[in-house]
């Protein structure tokens, strides 16, 4: 069993640090938020005072930090993990982020002796808990190796999505797929409604017919067709609309870098926008099917 740091632990890393433990493994986190450092003791976790002092006298150390420059800052120069760690300890950064920054800071690691891997996640914070994630992994097939067994203890499919930034790639492809695909199933419903046709009816033809896809068949937005979906709990999240929109800007930034066309997923990003502007980013993303219905 080794020896983790794991610094961010919010609503993703504290449930995630708690099932390195459960694994065997002992954990010395670092949050900024002292309540979350205080979960971690009460759970048998180690604290540390810094990221700095939670990445030395380590092998392995994972991070689940909210955004590209929070990573940078824990990551890099002189000041960070990477130069306070000893050489060949293995780095496993799980946060959402873009594919450039992910691929800069793994050179870095690189330059400095140290195996990295970009490792975003989903399966939100029910996938967190339950040790059901899925991870999709950036990097070389050494690092991957080493990172395998310290992801199976926090999930369930573990993907080796290509080198360094493959696995951010693959996460925010697939969440520009995602809210498209939310979009449209909420303008399904809008129109059914105004139409007349109820959403049990439409839920029960379009949930076997062509239209059949995750967000309708399992994460139905409109109340009613599957109980377990965030439309029946007042749009609590379940993924919250402020984390696809996050998502979505990382996946226009680069898809104008890379010269991809993605007329959708513009759109999407205004609409989950709008959503914001609302003051609704904290309900679940499917909840945009309020602001169709002019409920925002
Ligand atoms: P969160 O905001 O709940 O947690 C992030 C934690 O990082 C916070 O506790 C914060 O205090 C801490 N932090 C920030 N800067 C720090 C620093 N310099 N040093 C130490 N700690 C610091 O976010 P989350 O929901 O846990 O998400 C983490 C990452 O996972 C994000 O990139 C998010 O996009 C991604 N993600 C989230 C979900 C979800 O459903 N919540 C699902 C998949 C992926």
């Amino acid at each position: 069993m080794a020896k983790i740091g794991f610094i961010g632990l919010g609503n993703m890393g504290l449930p995630m640090a708690r099932n390195l433990m459960k694994a065997g493994h002992r954990v010395t986190g670092f949050d900024l938020a002292e309540d979350a450092c205080a979960a971690l003791t009460a759970d048998g976790g180690s604290r540390a005072g810094s990221a700095a002092a939670a990445a030395t006298a380590v092998e392995v150390v994972v991070s689940a930090l909210p955004a590209a420059r929070h990573v940078r800052a824990v990551y890099q120069g002189s000041g960070g993990i990477l130069a306070a760690a000893a050489p060949g300890t293995l780095f496993i950064d799980c946060s959402t982020i873009d594919v450039d920054t992910a691929r800069d800071v793994i050179a870095e690691a690189g330059e400095r002796g140290q195996a990295m891997v970009d490792s975003p996640m989903s399966g939100g914070v029910g996938g967190a808990t339950a040790g059901t994630l899925t991870f999709m992994v950036g990097g070389g097939e050494d690092a991957f190796a080493a990172a395998r067994p310290v992801l199976e203890a926090m999930g369930g499919n573990i993907f080796h999505a290509g080198a360094a930034g493959a696995g951010c790639a693959a996460k925010i492809c697939n969440n520009m797929m995602l809210a498209i695909q939310m979009i449209a199933v909420c303008e399904g419903f809008n129109l059914a409604e105004r139409l007349g046709l109820e959403a049990a009816k439409l839920y029960e033809i379009s949930s076997t017919a062509t239209a059949r896809c995750w967000s309708l068949n399992d994460y139905c937005p409109a109340p009613g067709p599957v109980p377990a979906s965030p439309a029946n709990r007042d749009y609590e999240p379940g993924f919250a609309a402020a984390l696809m929109l996050k998502d979505l800007r990382i996946a226009m930034q680069a898809a104008q870098g890379a010269g991809a066309h993605t007329p959708l997923g513009a759109q999407a990003t205004q609409i989950y926008a709008l959503m914001e502007l609302a003051g609704q980013a904290d309900r679940d993303f499917s909840g945009v099917i309020r602001l169709l219905r002019g409920e925002m």
